[in-house]
């Protein structure tokens, strides 16, 4: 029996739900810009400069921050230099030539109180805008040309608004268009899903994610902004941090030989160090002995200060290896840095009956490969080289290097890795970055060691500082002289170095042997050079920056630092790292030109290389200079992609988002965490 339809839904179903009006539509948000009104080519060009091409980017635009709310006043009322908003018509224009190329445009503007002429520079076309009659509000300052405009609306807008958001925005591009933009973008805040329980939101206070959009880009509050920031942030650290869970998950996949217990060669090492290892050392072993027990693959990351002895624990694990039966690997980011390893490790490889190869680019060696212990730079990875065994790898200085270059270490064979750095990292930007990497820390160096005194010393008084180096000289000690640093080429800092040197030679250390160390050497040149200054055959190394790691010499005491101002901060601690490596006391000259000279962050980073020897303190000041995304390693590591969160204040909000992180289901912002994790090669790996 047939029914003819009756018009009620719960009756007549039909074939397909029209969609409800509310519904998140996030496509919109990919939408090109170019979906907007009034974006044409040349105005969609200028915003992708400013990396904004999609619907969504406008969105995420974060105001560079707000303008100060001023008050209201009627014409009649303003007075002084005070800046104000007022609101009336239009009753005529005119537009006049000022000095130079000035274009004076005026509005006679009245309300009910009075009447008083706005000015605007060189903006003729808005002529055309202000018919008499036009309603405007304007906020500027009153003078005795008459009211000098900084913003305006014409029939509405939020230009002139308390807490007007200020945009990044460019030459091309004002923050007036992009506030324009912005609200045209705004509507398609809701279209955003916001992926939260709402339990979660209400147990952490965060508002819907469309309305904090909303608040961030037309706060009525600077606390309501910050509110709106709070949980974009959230939002961004969470993502992080989700990646960093499914990356260790990852990593738990992959198998590798789990090793014997540490047995007589370790043993045998324990016993030929000239000293004791320190708590911190010991506790790094035993921690890096329980990962070399599993059959997943280490991966920790061990950092300590320089000169904290981190390349004895490294040995260490080499050595477990190579009483497993198979092979250790060290890998180092420059010739000059394996070198120095090599020679440190050499001596003790012979003592203990184990045998240790040097791999570099100009020093190939097909038997390396045989050797129980084999230190390298990365000609350890390429093509034609073959590891007999390779059972643990130690990866020094990782940061320096490339995303490719680590993974082809451990393609193909599984070995446990041991990443070393000598770079502080803070401890919140370790847990943003890192996340849950296994992170051995020295914290503190042997006991014998004193600190290493520091003093900053102007130009004119340079000559003290080589009359202090000259008294160091003089009892046996050693010293080195950096030169200024020079960002052209590897060619002209070595010009340069050779330059100084002979200078110095000739001047200030008369009569001392004074050597020269620069990227331009070639390798067994400089090999022979380190091998003289260890040996004492030489006073005095100038140097440039290359030997800013790993160069080991106890009996060196002393070194000046010419135009320190011109390195950073974590450079200079790295430099500084040369002297105080034995039990003497040590010092670090650094010479700069008249402070009024230098820029505020240079002087900030003398003073607080005076204040402090203690590279992590060091570390987060630097954070607090220069800011999160400066950092080494920034964008591979993910942190360039922070938006929102600023990672030295946002302290709580990630140990939130860690703690949430672990709680949530893992398809928990998947899309944002996949885009991440596909930018991001190198996220969760140290
Ligand atoms: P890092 O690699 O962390 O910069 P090193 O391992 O090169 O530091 O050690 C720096 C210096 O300190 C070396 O000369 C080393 O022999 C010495 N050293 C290492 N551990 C100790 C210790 N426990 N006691 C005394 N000296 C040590
Ligand atoms: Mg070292």
């Amino acid at each position: 029996m047939s029914r003819l339809p009756t018009g009620f839904a719960a009756v007549d179903p039909p074939p397909a739900w029209p969609p409800t009006k509310g519904r998140f539509r996030p496509e919109r948000l990919e939408a090109g810009l170019d979906t907007l009104a009034g974006v044409g080519p040349a105005l969609r060009r200028r915003l992708a400069k400013l990396g904004l091409e999609r619907v969504g980017d406008l969105l995420d635009h974060r105001p560079r921050r707000y303008e100060e709310p001023v008050p209201r006043r009627r014409i009649a009322d303003l007075f002084g230099d005070e800046e104000a908003v007022i609101e009336g018509a239009v009753v005529r224009t005119s537009s006049r030539r000022g000095r130079g190329r000035l274009r004076i445009l005026t509005a006679q503007i009245a309300d009910g109180s009075g009447q008083i002429a706005a000015n605007w520079f060189n903006q003729p076309w808005l002529q055309e805008k202000l018919q008499p009659g036009t309603h405007v509000r304007l906020r500027g300052t009153a003078n005795r040309y008459g009211f000098q405009v900084r913003s305006f609306d014409l029939n509405g807008g939020g230009a002139t608004a308390d807490f007007a958001p200020v945009y990044p925005a460019s030459e091309e591009l004002s923050t007036t268009k992009l506030r324009e933009l912005v609200d045209a973008a705004l509507p398609h805040a809701s279209d955003r899903p916001d992926p939260l329980p709402a339990a979660l939101k209400a147990e952490r206070e965060l508002p819907l994610r469309g309305d904090a959009l909303v608040t961030l880009h037309r706060p009525r509050s600077l606390d309501e902004a910050e509110e709106g920031r709070r949980r974009l942030a959230f939002d961004e650290l969470l993502t992080l941090q989700l990646a960093l869970v499914r990356r260790a998950a990852e990593r738990e996949q992959a198998v590798a030989a789990a090793l014997p217990e540490p047995g007589e060669l370790v043993q045998r090492y324990r016993e030929a160090l000239p000293f004791e290892l320190t708590e911190h050392q010991e506790a790094a072993i035993a921690e890096l002995d329980r990962d070399l027990a599993r059959t997943t693959p280490m991966q920790r990351l061990l950092q300590g200060d320089v000169g904290s002895g981190k390349t004895v624990v490294a040995l260490y694990a080499l050595l477990r290896a190579v009483e497993a039966g198979r092979q250790g690997a060290l890998m180092a980011p420059t010739e000059t840095l394996a070198e120095q390893h090599f020679l440190t490790i050499e001596g003790l490889c012979l003592e203990l009956g184990v045998s240790c190869a040097l791999v570099t680019g100009s020093l190939k060696s097909t038997l390396g490969g045989q050797a129980d212990v084999v230190v390298g730079t990365h000609a350890l990875i390429q093509k034609g080289f073959e590891f007999r065994d390779l059972a643990v790898a130690v990866v020094d200085e990782q940061h320096r290097f490339g995303v490719e270059q680590r993974s082809a270490l451990t393609e193909g064979r599984a070995p446990h890795v041991l990443h070393m750095t000598a770079t502080p990292i803070p401890r919140t930007l370790a847990l943003t970055v890192y996340g849950d990497l296994a992170v051995s820390e020295i914290a503190k160096p042997p006991a014998s060691r004193k600190p290493i005194v520091t003093a900053w010393v102007t130009d004119e008084r340079s000559s003290e500082a080589y009359t202090r180096l000259r008294a160091h000289l003089a009892e046996g000690r050693q010293a080195y002289v950096v030169c200024p640093l020079i960002e052209e080429s590897e060619t002209s800092s070595a010009r340069a170095a050779e330059q100084e040197a002979e200078q110095l030679r000739e001047g200030e250390l008369k009569g001392f042997r004074v050597g020269c160390m620069h990227g331009r050497l070639k390798p067994a040149e400089r090999r022979e050079l380190m091998a003289l200054f260890k040996a004492r055959e030489l006073d005095v190394l100038v140097a440039t920056t290359v030997i800013e790691v790993g160069v080991d010499v106890p009996n060196a005491t002393i070194m000046i630092v010419q135009e320190a101002d011109r390195f950073g901060l974590a450079q200079l601690h790295q430099l500084r790292g040369r002297v105080g490596r034995g039990a003497e006391q040590s010092y670090c000259l650094l010479v700069s030109g008249p402070k009024e000279q230098l820029t505020e962050s240079a002087q900030e980073r003398l003073d607080a290389m005076v204040a402090s020897t203690d590279g992590f303190e060091l570390a987060e000041r630097d954070l607090e200079i220069r800011g999160g995304g400066a950092l080494l390693g920034a964008r591979q590591s993910g942190l360039s992609d922070l938006r929102f969160a600023r990672i030295t204040h946002d302290r709580e909000l990630l140990e939130a988002a860690r703690e949430t992180a672990r709680a949530l289901p893992p398809e928990t912002l998947a899309p944002e965490v996949e885009a991440l994790l596909g930018d991001a090669e190198h996220l969760g790996e140290s």
